[in-house]
């Protein structure tokens, strides 16, 4: 099984994880922050727009002129300048700040996001502007092997997952199974694209609910 980055193992060193308290591990995109809303806005600025028929950005950027889908080049070229403008400006999901802030008062906050490491410091920022100032660890890949890792730290105490991404889930079944792992789609046409991950143990698309359902689980009620 494939261990977490030296890159990703140096910044969980730089927090601290307690093993007498839960863990809540979150991502931001589309969980914390409204990505695809953001991303269309920067689209439109570059006479592009999102074609939603699929859960997938490359084939669905098209040019506003002519419908031509961009290649997968292209996409990868527009992602990154988005990333570099625009994350830390990115809008907040209704109700992240207020459900974080109450579960932050049993449970240690994370957020495990993938995102170029340069840019940890502009997504941390831009999520303490929306009232949610927690550590950021900038991941890339497969996610499973950093919550391995950030869950051996947390000790006996419960961690939680919660990713748009079922492939997310899947990584984080394989390296950590007593994970609790919860789906969570903002966007709700997203939401209608995406089939809930198999290896998920719920799936809820707000901020609520998703409270509701860890609180849950804290109670021994879950
Ligand atoms: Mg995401």
């Amino acid at each position: 099984m494939e261990e977490a980055s030296e890159a990703v193992r140096r910044q969980i060193a730089e927090i601290d994880i307690d093993s007498s308290r839960p863990l809540l591990i979150t991502d931001a995109d589309e969980v914390l922050l409204q990505f695809v809303r953001a991303l269309e806005a920067h689209l439109q600025s570059n006479a592009l727009y999102l074609d939603l028929t699929s859960f997938a950005l490359t084939g669905n950027i098209k040019r506003q002129s002519d419908d031509h889908a961009l290649s997968s080049t292209e996409v990868r070229r527009i992602l990154s300048g988005f990333f570099e403008e625009k994350t830390e400006h990115v809008a907040p999901v209704d109700g992240a700040a207020e459900a974080l802030a109450a579960l932050s008062k049993r449970a240690r906050i994370v957020v495990l996001s993938n995102i170029a490491t340069h840019l940890g410091p502009a997504r941390q920022r831009g999520l303490a502007r929306h009232g949610m100032d927690y550590p950021v660890i900038a991941n890339s890949g497969p996610k499973g092997p950093s919550v391995r890792h950030l869950a051996r730290l947390a000790g006996p105490a419960p961690v939680f997952f919660l990713d748009d991404i079922p492939g997310n889930h899947e990584s984080v079944a394989a390296a950590a199974d007593d994970v609790i792992r919860l789906h969570f789609v903002a966007d709700p046409r997203l939401a209608r694209l995406v089939q809930t991950a198999e290896s998920a143990h719920a799936r809820i698309d707000d901020w609520p609910g998703a409270r509701a359902f860890i609180e849950a689980h804290l109670d021994g009620t879950g």
